[in-house]
């Protein structure tokens, strides 16, 4: 058998890294590139050509200052890891790099591989997927979970800020006689159409969350007073009355709601919440269709 031919390998190899779906590079001592694979011209348009004999900081423009920390890094001969957002043919791409150094038998950097991957794909799943865990997929609001994070938030910026918050706790009137009459798939029409009311009733920066099957919250921060709050309460009892369109059907829907107050951090979350829905609950045995406060 004949000896491999050291330039046919050579050859391929070169193929293969430029099909490789990654950003391949070699940089020297001096951060002047000596490689580039074919991957950045499909993603940048930039020929290997145009980067050879040129610096990082020529190529990578107002990047580079993103970079520097971590070629330092590597240049010291430590292997580091980033991600960052590049823009390429007006999208955006999320890269993550690894910088690996190249040392030499004595220990010294002769300088670093680059190489980067595009896990976009992988960034706006990761996205998708948190979004689902912290909100209802029926009314696209905050879940449970997420409203009490932000609960705990805003009681922390009342501790020392002198400001109150209100909890309002809706809960729909008689909703199970809404899905046994018109059925589940209009009942969830209505559920919807309310989220949404309540979403539009309030300032954009107030929480609003499905906590339950019938049950919403909503979290008003920054009040100027308690008269305030019960003004909300009021108003968002009365948005429920007007009747839901379930296509051409007009559906008559009311709600009782309970609020409760906190100032100075205090009542905490979970005291706040049950003293809105013992509230809620009281509104419900005065007859329903009203609000109460704690
Ligand atoms: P009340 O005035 O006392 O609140 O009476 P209610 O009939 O509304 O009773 P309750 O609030 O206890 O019941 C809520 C009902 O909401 C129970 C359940 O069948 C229904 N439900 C829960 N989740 C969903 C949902 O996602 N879609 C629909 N259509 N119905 C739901
Ligand atoms: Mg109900």
């Amino acid at each position: 058998m004949s000896e491999p031919d050291p330039k046919r390998i050579a050859d391929q190899l070169r193929l293969v890294i430029d099909h490789v779906p990654a950003l391949i590079a070699y940089v020297d001592a001096n951060e002047i590139y000596r490689f580039a694979n074919r991957a950045y011209e499909t993603l940048f348009g930039l020929a290997p050509e145009q980067m050879i004999g040129r610096t990082m900081r020529e190529v990578l423009g107002a990047k580079y200052a993103e970079a520097k920390p971590h070629i330092d890094e590597a240049l010291a001969g430590r292997r580091t890891m980033h991600d960052r957002t590049v823009t390429a043919n007006r999208r955006s791409h999320y890269l993550h790099n690894v910088y690996v150094p190249h040392m030499e038998d004595d220990g010294r950097v002769a300088g670093l591989f680059i190489l980067a991957v595009d896990i976009s794909d992988r960034k706006v799943l990761e996205q998708e997927l948190a979004h689902k865990a912290h909100h209802d997929p029926l009314t696209g609001l905050p879940n449970r979970d997420l409203f009490e994070d932000g609960l705990e938030r805003a009681l922390e910026g009342t501790r020392h800020s002198g400001k109150r918050l209100a909890l309002i706790y809706l809960d729909i009137d008689n909703f199970k006689g809404i899905n046994d009459s018109l059925g589940h798939r209009a009942g969830d029409e209505v559920l919807k159409t309310i989220a949404m009311r309540l979403r539009h009733c309030v300032r954009s920066n107030d929480l609003v969350s499905r906590v339950g099957g019938d049950e919403f919250v909503v979290l008003l921060e920054s009040l100027a007073s308690d008269d305030d709050a019960r003004e909300v309460a009021r108003k968002l009892v009365a948005h429920m009355r007007e009747p839901v369109m379930v296509g051409e059907r007009a559906v008559a829907a009311t709600a009782s709601a309970g609020l409760a107050i906190a100032a100075n951090g205090e009542p905490g979350a979970a005291e706040l919440l049950q003293r809105a829905d013992g509230a809620m609950y009281q509104a419900k045995s005065a007859g329903r269709n009203r609000f109460h406060q704690a």
